[in-house]
């Protein structure tokens, strides 16, 4: 994508522009040349996989003049709502004791940021996480103490297994299989990024974690730096696969900082799975991918398997935007 950052009214850019120089006392030339001034390169809204309902109601609410947090929530909360998919909110698969637990994060531009672990009985992670982030002094709440605030500020409570993941579940028993399946069979957790027209950004992550995980198992997705991470001064990353290796790398944190050392979204993302794929031997057998936006509204995506996709709102537009691959088709 093209990288859009302008220059404003910068009597610097202004004067090369018009080929002159700049009239300036000595006073004025020995001290600092103030920086120009960066346009955000937003609005824009992204996510992991093809999630294009999600991406819209983002993408509705930064054309509304809402911020790039409510975007991010607003956005999620449509498949944390769909029983439909099965690896996030409603209808995600179960533990392997047949419980559904959520895991969310949420981050803003100021570093503000908000998580649940292993929530049970909410359809709204998202919106839990959030609230921990603005209700409370804390960042993460987990299990019973996460399910208790939620009752508290008034969630309503729901069964989460529908009866679709229950008869896989009970079919998963008969031989207790417990292989995590690579790519979008068992990874579509939705990580999504947004830029509003204020140049603030927000990034936010849902889950349900994997399939048939064993109780208590937490993954990438609500841990801020693993699964989301958020800095204004640089930009936003988010990663959806087998979430332990994502947290042994930091995974979100180290995009975003490779980023910081300049590296675009995409060369950060790629970067980023090099450095998981570098502790391994052999073909990796899992998925891991990312997303990464950064402020110039710049954005890119990385995996290891063929398949991972990311869907994109901005002012051009939306399409879905396939993602190159560690692996080729013919090797995975
Ligand atoms: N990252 C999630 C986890 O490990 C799984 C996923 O992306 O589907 O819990």
């Amino acid at each position: 994508m093209k990288r859009r950052k302008f220059l404003k009214n910068s009597t610097l850019g202004s004067a090369a522009v018009l080929g002159v120089t700049p009239l300036v006392s000595c006073r004025e030339a020995a001290s600092p040349m103030p920086k120009p001034e960066l346009l955000p390169g937003g609005p824009v809204a992204i996510c992991t996989w093809d999630f294009k309902n999600a991406t819209a109601r983002a993408w509705e609410v930064l054309q509304e003049g809402g911020s790039a947090l409510d975007a991010v929530e607003a956005g999620v909360m449509v498949e944390e709502a769909d029983p439909g998919n099965q690896t996030v909110g409603l209808g995600g698969r179960p533990d392997r004791d047949g419980y559904v637990t959520l895991d969310a994060c949420i981050m803003d531009s100021l570093g503000n940021c908000g998580s649940v672990m292993g929530l049970e009985g909410y359809v709204h992670a998202i919106s839990v996480a959030r609230k921990v982030m603005e209700q409370t002094p804390h960042v993460i709440l987990v299990g019973e103490g996460a399910s208790r605030f939620a009752r508290e500020q008034g969630f309503p409570t729901r069964d989460l297994l529908t009866e679709a993941s229950r008869q896989q579940w009970m079919e998963w028993k008969k031989n207790e299989d417990y292989q995590p399946v690579i790519n979008i069979e068992n990874h579509d957790t939705i990580g999504m990024l947004a830029m509003d027209a204020d140049g603030a950004l927000a990034g936010a992550c849902t889950t349900s974690g994997l399939a048939y995980k064993m109780r208590g198992r937490v993954g990438d997705s609500p841990v801020i730096g693993a699964g989301l991470y958020v800095d204004p001064e640089v930009g936003g990353a988010t990663a959806t696969g087998l979430g332990e290796e994502v947290v042994r790398t930091v995974g979100s944190f180290l995009i975003v900082e490779l980023m910081r050392q300049g590296k675009s979204p995409q060369e950060a993302c790629e970067e980023g799975v090099r450095r998981i794929l570098a502790r391994k031997k052999g073909k990796p057998d899992f998925q891991i991918g990312f997303i990464a936006l950064n402020t110039g509204g710049e954005t890119g995506g990385y995996c290891i398997h063929p398949g991972f996709t990311y869907r994109q709102y901005d002012a051009q537009g939306h399409r879905n935007t396939p993602v190159s691959s560690y692996l080729k088709s013919s090797e995975s």
